[in-house]
């Protein structure tokens, strides 16, 4: 199947929760659909407007916003807040559906990552705890490999830890 094919496949499921949902299946829906489905990247609405404006289509931030919306309302997308501002979206089905995020602070590019560790972790804690899981995220935050090697370093956030600095 190609990867065009795939994502055709992917918006006739989002027209489809549309119009179980009653509302219009328009074009412009569509195209963000479109753009969000033949991402692999964790896109912001920035990237979404800059990547319509690419293919010509000119369609406004409210369009995006509430299109954004209804995509995660059908479960197709899922929205990240990473602390930027700002919230970045990914198509859920077309990658490993359980996976963590590696975010540089500095470049702010998203890397993925699954490890079946973070799931024993996740097993040991809530047995502890007597608590039943039903999801986790684990967010990593600092440099990646490039930009360490552009030699950048980050300053210290927050306050020095007392205990720390003893
Ligand atoms: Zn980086
Ligand atoms: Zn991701």
């Amino acid at each position: 199947m190609s990867a065009t094919t795939e994502t055709d496949a992917y918006i006739r499921l989002f027209s489809r929760y549309l119009r179980e949902q009653g509302l219009p299946v328009t074009h412009q829906r569509e195209v963000v659909a479109d753009v969000v489905f033949s991402s692999v990247e964790h896109l912001s609405v920035d990237d979404i407007e800059r990547e319509m404006r690419a293919v010509g289509e000119r369609i406004g931030k409210a369009t995006i916003y509430r299109t954004l919306d209804l995509l995660v309302k059908s479960n197709l997308v899922a929205e990240n807040d990473f602390g930027e501002g700002f919230k970045r979206y990914e198509h859920r089905l077309s990658r490993e559906p359980l996976h963590e995020h590696l975010i540089c602070l500095h470049c702010g590019t998203v890397a993925e990552f699954h490890d079946s560790a973070v799931h024993q972790i996740e097993a040991l804690v809530t047995a502890q705890h007597g608590f039943r899981p039903i999801r986790h995220k684990l967010e990593i935050y600092g440099l990646c490999r490039e930009c360490q090697s552009a030699g950048v370093s980050l300053p210290r956030e927050g306050l020095i830890c007392p205990i720390d600095s003893v």
